[in-house]
Order: structure tokens, then C-alpha cells, then sequence
């Protein structure tokens, strides 16, 4: 792949590059494969930050996969959380016996999070789990059970593979932290 240095320039440092990444989502593949075997999986995604996750992560595991795309955001562009959950719910979608794995890229607050999983408990499926990409170590305002997480990060703001900054920066393939 070409390495998009236009874009790399407005990074202050690298991460995770695209080659953790990969490597670590292969893992967290093969785990979730297993812990599901013989199941249907709902997976639920928290878009439009997972989007690159969520695809990596799915073609690596052979499972019966139906898919859920849902917008959420306590985020309103900026680089700090508003403290408000909005969830744009899909029509359709039922989770009522189904075995939910919910995805996100990063797990911050776990406001969002939050809000959504009792919102689908509610909706009483089979079981629920949660996948993140990123878990900022970071005092938390609602402790959140994760089920499976990539990596664990310090409190920084971070772009890329997926991940925003005012719309920007979503197509870079690692995770940096840009320049101030
Ligand atoms: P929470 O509700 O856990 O505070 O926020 C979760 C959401 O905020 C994440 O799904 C993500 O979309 C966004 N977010 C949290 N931290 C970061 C970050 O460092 N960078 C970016 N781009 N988004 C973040
Ligand atoms: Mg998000």
C-alpha cells in the first residue's frame, strides 16, 4: 500500500502501525472464533470510527455473520466528549435470542458504550459481549465489562485506521497522535 505521507506529515508520532494492527486484530479473530464456535453471531457496530476494524476483523472469522451498522456519538467533532449519547437504531434489527458482540474502536468514557449495551439488554439477547480496538487507561466515568480489547493506550487523542479528527485522518492504516 502507498504510505499516504501527505496525511502522515500532520502526524506528531506513530502509535500502533498498520503491521500491529493487522497482527493484533488476526489475534482477537481467532479468539472470538473460537469462544463462538457453532453460533450465529450479531455483531453490532458503532460506525463510523470501527469501520476499518470491523471489516479487518470480520474476514478473518468463519462464523455465520449477520451485521448491524449503528451511528452513535457523544462526540460532536472535537477532541473531547459532549457527555450526550445519540443512537441512530437501524430498522429492522430485533437482537431479541441472538448472540450480540457489540464493536467499537475505542473504549474512552464508556458513556457510549454504556448507553448502548442497556439499551440492548433490554432488547434481550442470548448474550452480549464487547469488543474494542483501543481501551484508554483513563479515570473512568462508567466502568465498562470488556470482553475483548486490542490494545490498551495511554489518555491521548488519536487518529487514524478509522478513527477522526473533525472528519479527518479516518484513512490513515496506523494510529498516531497528531502534532499540536
Ligand atoms: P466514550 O463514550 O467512551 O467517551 O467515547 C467513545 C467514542 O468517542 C469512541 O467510540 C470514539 O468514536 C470517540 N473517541 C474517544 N476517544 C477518541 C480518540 O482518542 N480519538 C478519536 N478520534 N475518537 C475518540
Ligand atoms: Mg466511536
Amino acid at each position: 500500500m502507498a504510505p499516504l505521507t501527505g496525511i502522515l506529515s500532520d502526524l506528531d508520532r506513530v502509535l500502533l502501525s498498520a503491521e500491529e494492527i493487522h497482527a493484533r486484530v488476526a489475534e482477537m479473530a481467532a479468539q472470538i472464533e473460537s469462544d463462538y464456535a457453532g453460533k450465529v453471531i450479531t455483531v453490532v457496530v458503532l460506525m463510523d470510527g470501527a469501520l476499518f476494524f470491523v471489516s479487518d476483523l470480520l474476514r478473518q472469522i468463519d462464523l455465520p455473520i449477520r451485521l448491524v451498522t449503528l451511528g452513535a456519538s457523544s462526540y460532536q467533532g472535537g477532541t473531547e466528549s459532549s457527555g450526550q449519547v445519540k443512537i441512530q437504531w437501524p430498522t429492522g434489527a430485533c437482537f431479541a435470542d441472538e448472540n450480540v458482540l457489540l464493536l467499537d474502536d475505542i473504549l474512552d468514557t464508556g458513556l457510549t458504550l454504556s448507553v448502548l449495551r442497556e439499551r440492548l439488554l433490554i432488547k434481550k439477547p442470548a448474550s452480549l459481549r464487547t469488543a474494542v480496538l483501543l481501551d484508554k487507561k483513563r479515570p473512568r466515568s462508567h466502568d465498562y465489562p470488556l470482553d475483548y480489547c486490542g490494545f490498551e493506550i495511554a489518555d491521548e487523542f488519536v487518529v487514524g485506521y478509522g478513527m477522526d479528527y473533525q472528519g479527518r485522518f479516518r484513512n490513515l492504516p496506523c494510529i498516531g497522535i497528531l502534532k499540536p
